[in-house]
């Protein structure tokens, strides 16, 4: 053996594959996966959407040759992209201020913000949600980033400490890097108000912070509009902007890892000196990214008939989650009376801080073939008819 590898330690296992390790394990056919960061539909699959298999079959026709893409990706990919993140009458689209680059999922986008931020802040600290999602920290500090966290969730009210999180913003010193959620908070679906976004981003903009916004699950709050809203509204404040969107989940696309970075600046001219370097930090990772998934998305963003299937697919995705929330509220609110389960209709997105503990996450996997996160995150979008019963009452037995 080499000295090399003998001095290799086991890395932790990654919390969340974990789970999916014991739950393909474990052998009761009445298993129930709620630890999983996927959209299933009624019948719990991962959903195949009709507009990506139309796009498809058009592709298919062209057997177009697989030359590499540009460095920035596909070119309609970007331009679509760019549109739906910042609006396509926007000033920063409208005055050619924004550069977008398709990225390898959103977890690529992140990589490549955090990328570029070292560069060119090198010295600036990077800010965190508490919680947030879990790669969030991993991704920036393997950038060489120090990372924080600012108050987020308060157990006691299921919600924001919005306090707490302002008073964060308003200690950390100009130039610090501000990582927030655009929409539908992963892990804990408790979003931030509008009136609340107004003074976060008046905070963000006098104090010279530089927003980094997450969207991965635009769409599965409240539309694909409202949830962008948030992106726009910083745009319009003029400031630097990070925006790494992904199409992940809203297009059911998880394995073929199309993601974007868009990044607004103050001029034309400033953008086209961002897009130069960018294209370095790409080019010096990966080169040039995948083509199929870019050309699907290109295709239904740009295609009129499939865009609306999309918008109805995605608000078909939504509306079922927003049931199941419902369901799971009205359930329990019979099953175990005596405990309150209003705010998991208030959550948004995919996921629940469901306010269940270890312990009680530990019960129901050991009594019931129930998988969710220690922290009691379960995935709203894996509940079904079928199962949503049992896990009712494997919760109201555990409470
Ligand atoms: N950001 C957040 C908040 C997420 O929850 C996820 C995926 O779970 C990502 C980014 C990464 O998305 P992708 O799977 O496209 O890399």
């Amino acid at each position: 053996t080499s000295p090399l590898f003998s001095a290799i330690t086991m890395a932790p296992r990654d919390p969340i594959l974990g789970i999916t390790e014991g739950f393909n394990a474990d052998k009761n056919p009445a298993k129930v996966n709620l630890g999983v960061g996927v959209y299933y539909d009624d019948n719990g699959k991962v959903p195949l959407l009709e507009c990506v298999k139309k796009a498809e079959a058009i592709l298919m026709e062209k057997f177009a040759p697989r030359t590499y893409l540009p460095i920035e990706g596909l070119a309609a990919y970007d331009k679509a992209v760019q549109e739906l993140v910042f609006g396509a009458d926007s000033a920063v689209v409208q005055e050619k201020r924004a550069i977008t680059a398709q990225a390898i999922g959103g977890t690529g986008a992140l990589k490549l913000g955090a990328d570029f931020l070292k560069r060119f802040a090198p010295d600036a600290q990077v800010w965190i949600s508490d919680p947030s999602w879990e790669n969030h920290r991993a991704l920036f500090e393997s950038a060489g980033f120090t990372v924080n966290n600012y108050p987020y969730y308060d157990a006691a009210t299921r919600g924001v400490n919005f306090s707490g999180m302002l008073n964060a913003l308003n200690t950390m010193p100009a130039g610090s890097i501000v990582l927030l959620h655009a929409c539908c908070h992963n892990p804990t679906g408790a979003d931030l108000s509008d009136d609340q976004w107004t003074q976060v981003i008046e905070v963000v903009t006098a104090r010279g912070l530089v927003p980094f916004l997450d969207m991965a699950y635009q769409g599965f709050g409240d539309g694909i509009e409202a949830d962008g809203k948030v992106v726009r509204r910083f745009a319009e404040a003029g400031g630097a902007l990070f925006v790494s969107n992904s199409f992940s989940k809203s297009f059911s696309l998880y394995g073929e890892r199309v993601g974007a970075l868009s990044i607004a600046a103050s001029s034309a001219e400033e953008a086209a000196r961002i897009m130069s370097q960018l294209k370095r930090v790409i080019r010096t990772n990966y080169s040039n990214p995948p083509i199929h998934g870019g050309q699907v998305v290109a295709t239904v963003l740009s295609t009129p008939e499939l865009r609306q299937l999309w918008e109805e697919e995605l608000a078909g995705m939504r509306v079922r989650i927003r049931e199941m929330r419902a369901a799971f509220v009205a359930k329990l609110k019979e099953k175990a009376p005596a405990h309150n389960f209003d705010f998991v209709t208030q959550q948004r997105g995919m996921f629940s801080y469901s306010g269940l503990t270890k312990e009680q996450v530990e019960k129901l996997r050991d009594n019931n073939s129930i998988y969710a996160v220690d922290t009691g995150r379960i995935c709203v979008a894996a509940l079904n008819q079928r199962n949503i019963d049992a896990v009712i009452d494997a919760i109201a037995a555990v409470l």
